[in-house]
């Protein structure tokens, strides 16, 4: 992986590769600085006794010193382990525990856990600065087999899984994005989703290699990601569609701020359509994309390119596509057997090929479960168009069934969400002794409506087993660090 940072060197030496726009100071690097401060640090490393195959476990919101040191793992040949920030000190100990992690980097504003972790502990900052001092290392070129990262997956369905990505896995699915959406050594990409999630690492390999610029914000604070895009140039946005809503919510969101903004990838969670057609309509002047995949795939395999979200396309509806399967990527639907299922029969999207993960990290048995026969199992439920775009309809664990039909959660949701009053909604199964699950909505209300008046709306809009029984009216979603809501959290508050 460092290759490409040799390669943005050598073409790029003077152009910005780093810009982090903190709270209160601005720290930005050029290529010719960023390669040698890499090599300092993978000697900083190597002092605090970390050497080739060891895990470093990093804990830091999105910023310079974080991405400096996932660099300096790879240029020693050390796996990288990205935690999730908003990861409890339990959900932490159990991640150190688990990888293994001969040291920890950690960013000096998180506050520190009531009992200190089992393992050597750095300051982020403090490392950084005795970096300087240490003498460059030479790149130590891991071979592409080896391990470049535990990458934990968002946790949505349960608790997070270290998975174990090589840097070809990573290599290749940065190929296959580029071949979609080339990046420019011009663009300046926003990385606002955390980099100890697959869409946000993914996105910085994709800048770095080409020569282009990142701007790390902290967190996503729209005002902040206005500003950003107005004053400091970010011409590229990965988001998940959260982010993306708050974006246009923000009082400050005005047409004329965000016209720099000519690229908006997103994917991590299902699109609303309703959002879609708003942001598209928002965004003019902008090149949208989605792209689906997992932690497991290293980014995305599958992606839906500027010119599906035009103007004839989305009438065909192909802006509601994930796209088609990316270069080096096979996709198939396919029954419990492994069978692929007829074109436009749902069924559950399995994959194959390069970007792959090797497995999950000490997890054997999880690991055999998720394969079939070379196949990665992606435990999402979808449907292949006769020009192969693939459709996401649910996570096969949130799909529900109710007197023996399949009713998928995202379906009745956009229906929901297309109700004037309805801010948010999800919906999940709740156990009911006639119909095995019934239909529960959770809604986050725009302003004032009842269950009633929902209930009649579903009903002139969809089959009557689909349409919610229950209903519950919250302030907000639960939701994940990658902003996806917590299915089985709302499962739980529901049942309680
Ligand atoms: P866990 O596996 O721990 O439950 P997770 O699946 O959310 O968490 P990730 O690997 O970050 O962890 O997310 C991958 C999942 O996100 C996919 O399996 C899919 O369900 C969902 N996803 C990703 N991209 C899209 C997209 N464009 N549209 C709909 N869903 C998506
Ligand atoms: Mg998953």
């Amino acid at each position: 992986l460092t290759q490409g940072l040799h390669r943005s060197l050598q073409r790029h030496p003077g152009k910005e590769a780093l810009n982090h726009l903190g709270d209160s100071t601005r720290r930005s690097l050029t290529f010719a600085e960023l390669v040698p401060s890499v090599a300092r640090q993978a000697g900083a490393l190597a002092r605090q006794g970390v050497r080739a195959g060891d895990r470093v476990a990093l804990l830091a919101p999105n910023n310079d010193y974080l991405v400096q040191a996932l660099l300096a793992c790879w240029w020693l040949g050390a796996v990288a382990c990205p935690l999730n920030i908003r990861w409890s000190a339990a959900e932490l100990a159990h991640a150190v525990a688990d990888s293994g992690a001969e040291l920890l980097l950690v960013d000096e504003t998180l506050v520190p856990p009531a009992n200190p972790l089992d393992v050597r502990t750095v300051a982020l900052e403090r490392f950084a600065a005795e970096a300087d001092s240490c003498a460059e290392l030479p790149d130590t070129r891991t071979g592409d087999d080896a391990l470049a990262a535990i990458l934990y997956t968002g946790g949505t369905t349960g608790r997070a899984k270290g998975v174990m990505l090589s840097h070809a896995n990573f290599w290749s699915a940065c190929v296959a994005r580029g071949a979609e959406l080339p990046n420019s050594p011009h663009s300046v990409a926003l990385l606002v989703a955390p980099l100890f999630h697959v869409a946000g690492l993914g996105r910085l390999l994709g800048q770095l290699v080409v020569g282009g610029t990142c701007v790390t914000l902290a967190r996503f604070q729209a005002d902040r990601v206005l500003d950003a895009i107005e004053n400091h140039g970010v011409s590229d946005i990965v988001a998940v569609p959260t982010m993306l809503q708050s974006l246009l919510d923000a009082p400050g969101f005005r047409p004329e701020r965000v016209q720099g903004l000519t690229r908006v990838a997103f994917g991590a969670a299902p699109m609303p359509p309703d959002l879609l057609a708003r942001a598209l309509d928002s965004l003019p002047h902008a090149e949208f994309f989605q792209a689906y995949g997992m932690t497991e795939t290293a980014g995305a395999v599958c992606m839906n390119p500027p010119e599906n979200h035009r103007a004839e396309a989305r009438e065909l509806g192909l802006a509601n596509s994930v796209g088609c399967a990316g270069l080096g990527a096979e996709i198939v639907v396919a029954d419990d057997a492994g069978r692929e299922v007829p074109r436009g029969a749902v069924g559950e999207v399995i994959v194959r090929g390069p970007m792959v993960m090797r497995g999950y990290w000490r997890q054997p048995e999880t690991t055999q479960a998720a394969f079939r026969d070379g196949w990665l199992r992606t435990g999402d439920a979808g449907r292949m168009d006769a020009s192969g775009h693939l459709f996401i309809v649910d996570r096969i664990k949130d799909m529900i069934i109710t007197g023996g039909e399949n009713v998928y959660s995202g379906e009745v949701e956009t229906v929901l969400r297309a109700h004037p009053a309805v801010a948010q909604a999800a919906v999940v199964g709740v156990p009911d002794a006639r119909w095995g699950e019934s239909v529960h909505a959770v809604v986050v209300l725009r302003n004032g409506t009842t269950a009633d008046v929902l209930r009649e709306w579903c009903r002139g809009r969809m089959a009557g087993y689909k349409c919610p029984r229950g209903f519950s009216f919250v302030p907000e979603l639960p939701v994940s660090a990658a902003g996806k809501v917590l299915k089985n959290v709302l499962r739980e508050q529901v049942r309680g």
